[in-house]
């Protein structure tokens, strides 16, 4: 630590404080993000530990926030990573106008480019975001934040929480209280970015749990056994009935895009999660071949400069409003289900 003079705090998530700090002897500009060191009641080690674990699997893709060392310190870690200069939610509240089909399409390579590296090397992030994608001051998209980050396995034994992903960006089989999940839960969260690039405010902007599930529902209309039969072994399937309601087109959720983009946007945005289509596979979608095409990082918005960063709803949120004060369209409660 002594090796550090900080300049200021940068950042406060649900995780951990993120100071800009300086290298004396180097000069070189850092983020620092101190994390305390907890166990869960399962005596599992906490996100702090699974951050380093999951960053130090992953380095050295330029889609991926450099983690420069990391220290002990206090009863918890240092983790010193590159400065970054932003991150998208700064670029999309920022921007003037509207960002350009290229310029969506430039950090839809990026962002889908590290997600398909996490993904084949087993990880899962489970917190992607705008506040967590960060931009460095040659425009290029980093992935950070891998507090919530999981190794996966293909056999899917184990029990993961559902309590993860900020709400707006949360899947509907974890609103639906699933323990047992894959990748797919970022997929998701890549389709609602997309979106929110696209339109420049959030897709699915839920006040509460069950109003987010109305959101996803209004858009993609009521599930049903056809269009997603494994919702029935959902732990709060039973919990929660939603009248009938048809699915929207797309395209009305983002006008004016093309209909490359909309065809992608709606790959991603689909109940089951082994149907949205893998971060590799979209990678060739013929919405990136097709003119205009995805923008230079150098042709990127410049990112506005650092402040103290507002954060977006926290992570782990569970609201328990009463039903007759929730903006939700007639919502019958089997039981009133504990997570929602
Ligand atoms: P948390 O788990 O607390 O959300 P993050 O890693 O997302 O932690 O950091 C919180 C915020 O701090 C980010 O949204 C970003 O604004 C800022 N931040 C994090 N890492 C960096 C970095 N390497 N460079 C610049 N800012 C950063
Ligand atoms: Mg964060």
């Amino acid at each position: 630590m002594d090796q550090y003079s900080i300049l200021g705090r940068i950042g406060e998530g649900a995780h951990g404080i993120v100071f800009k700090a300086k290298h004396i002897e180097t000069g070189q500009t850092v983020a620092m993000k101190k994390v305390a060191l907890r166990r869960s009641e399962e005596g599992i080690p906490n996100q702090a530990l699974r951050e380093i674990k999951a960053l130090q699997e992953i380095q050295d893709n330029p889609y991926v926030v450099r983690l420069k060392e990391v220290f002990p310190h206090g009863t918890g870690f240092v983790l010193v990573f590159d400065f970054m200069l932003s991150d998208l939610s700064e670029v999309i509240r920022n921007t003037q106008r509207p960002l350009t089909q290229s310029q969506v399409k430039g950090y839809m390579m990026m962002l889908l480019k590290g997600v398909a590296f996490l993904h084949h090397n087993n990880i899962m992030h489970r917190d992607l975001k705008p506040a967590n994608l960060l931009i460095s001051s040659s425009g290029h998209l980093k992935i950070a934040d891998f507090g919530l980050a999981r190794l996966f396995s293909s056999q899917q034994q184990r029990l993961y929480s559902h309590q993860v992903a900020t709400r707006w960006y949360r899947a509907p089989e974890l609103l639906y209280g699933a323990r047992k999940y894959d990748e797919g839960v970022d997929l998701w969260a890549v389709g609602c970015v997309f979106g929110e690039l696209v339109n420049s405010s959030p897709l699915f902007p839920g006040e509460n749990d069950i109003e987010q599930l109305c959101c996803v529902l209004r858009v993609l209309g009521t599930p049903t056994l056809e269009t997603w039969p494994e919702m029935v072994e959902l732990p709060d399937y039973n919990k929660i009935t939603f009248k009938e309601n048809p699915a929207l087109p797309l395209d009305d959720l983002v006008p004016d895009s093309s209909p490359q983009a909309v065809s992608l946007l709606s790959s991603f945005l689909v109940y089951p999660p082994k149907q949205r289509c893998p971060a590799a596979k979209a990678l060739l979608h013929p919405y990136f071949f097709t003119p205009p095409l995805p923008a230079h990082h150098s042709e990127l918005p410049i990112p506005p400069p650092p402040r103290q960063r507002s954060q977006a709803p926290p992570t782990h949120f569970s609201v328990h409003l009463p039903l007759e004060n929730s903006l939700v369209d007639p919502v019958l409660l089997r039981h009133h289900a504990p997570c929602l």
